[in-house]
């Protein structure tokens, strides 16, 4: 059978004659047990579907309704990943800030409905040595929130997806923040978790954005020190309400605008490496290769999600080690370049002190 490209995104269903609006409804499916595969970090879902109708957002539609896993089930998944010697656990879902807003039943005594008795409770009901949060809606944070980072094994990252810096394209995008509050939040942020790094995702060439309200995202972009940015170039979803709008941008200007602000991000991320230059940090191995009988190049991240390399005596793979960073490699590249790079060329080189 063969299936348009526009259609690409409604292959399963189409597949299955489902319709998009109930596509996926059915019970959440346990994932893999990650850790009996030895893998350094673990993907735990947590939460699936939405509930947010971002008008640009296929997955929502294609995802359906929220829906929790139980805090029970969350648990045994994380002690098989543990038991299988996984050193960092991930939290994942498609709204993972929403989790434990369709639960009722099938918790564990003590805890409470919102995210952020989640990750109380996986703090205090397992010895998981990190803990990672994935992409976070702004809008379901407040400043309390950051109180669970004292916990020092909660990951000093938060990926806050901005997709605009314009007030105007955020109401077009119908996102549930504007760029005043966003950066209030990330101040918060900032004030409770000393050395965060805060990462975002950017839409480039959104319905009807004009030259203004670009530069005002681009402006947004080179106050924030985000320590990481992705930039998508705008494409219209089928089935979507941002497909339909008028004042569709030509594909150029989108990839024009998608390259500034992938340079704008570059410098920014840069920046956030160079302020570590000297510091001892932890770092967890996720790759090692034996370079010659005296030495193993081994490539790992900080908990604030910086990636560094290192020549260790020993393979070091799924260990956590104390560094020093001592350089910075690599060049921010042109525009262009550097989307394609960016993850061999902002290695930061250091030596091990293990
Ligand atoms: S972008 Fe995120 S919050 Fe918005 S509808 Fe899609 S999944 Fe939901």
């Amino acid at each position: 059978r063969v299936v348009a490209n526009d259609r690409k995104d409604f292959l399963v269903a189409d597949i299955l004659d489902l319709q998009p609006s109930t596509f996926d409804l059915g019970p959440l499916s346990r994932e893999p047990l990650p850790g009996l595969h030895m893998r350094t970090r673990a993907f735990i879902k947590v939460q699936d579907g939405c509930d947010n109708h971002c008008t640009f957002c296929i997955t929502a539609i294609a995802r359906g309704p929220g829906r929790s896993r139980p805090l029970p089930e969350v648990l045994a998944d994380i002690h098989a990943a543990l038991d299988g010697g996984t050193k960092e656990i991930v939290l994942t879902g498609v709204h993972l800030g929403s989790w434990g807003q369709d639960l009722s039943t099938g918790l564990k005594a003590g805890f409470g409905l919102h995210f952020r008795d989640l990750v109380a409770a996986i703090l205090k009901e397992t010895d998981t040595p990190r803990l990672r949060l994935s992409s976070l809606e702004p809008w379901d944070l407040d400043a309390d929130f950051f109180a669970l980072w004292q916990d020092a094994r909660l990951c000093r990252h938060l990926h806050l997806p901005l997709q605009s810096g314009s007030a105007n394209v955020l109401r077009r995008m119908a996102r549930k923040t504007m760029p005043e509050a966003y950066a209030a939040l990330v101040e918060s942020a900032r004030e409770a978790i000393p050395d965060v790094a805060i990462t975002t995702d950017v839409i480039a060439g959104f319905p009807g954005e004009t030259e203004a309200e670009f530069a005002e995202t681009l402006d947004f972009v080179r106050c924030m020190g985000f320590a990481r940015g992705h930039v998508f170039t705008y494409s219209p979803r089928p089935g979507t309400a941002a497909a339909r709008m008028n004042g569709q941008i030509r594909h150029a200007v989108r990839k024009e605008r998608n390259a500034v602000l992938r340079a704008a991000f570059a410098e920014s991320e840069r920046a956030y490496q160079q302020k570590f230059l000297g510091k001892i940090m932890s770092v967890l191995w996720e790759s090692t290769d034996q370079l010659s009988d005296a030495g193993w190049h081994v490539e790992g991240l900080t908990d604030n999600y910086l990636r560094v390399s290192a020549v260790a005596s020993e393979p070091r793979w799924n260990q956590i080690d104390s560094v020093k960073l001592v350089a910075l490699a690599g060049e921010p590249g042109d525009s262009h370049l550097s989307a394609i790079l960016v993850p061999s060329v902002t290695l930061l080189r250091c030596k091990a002190v293990v």
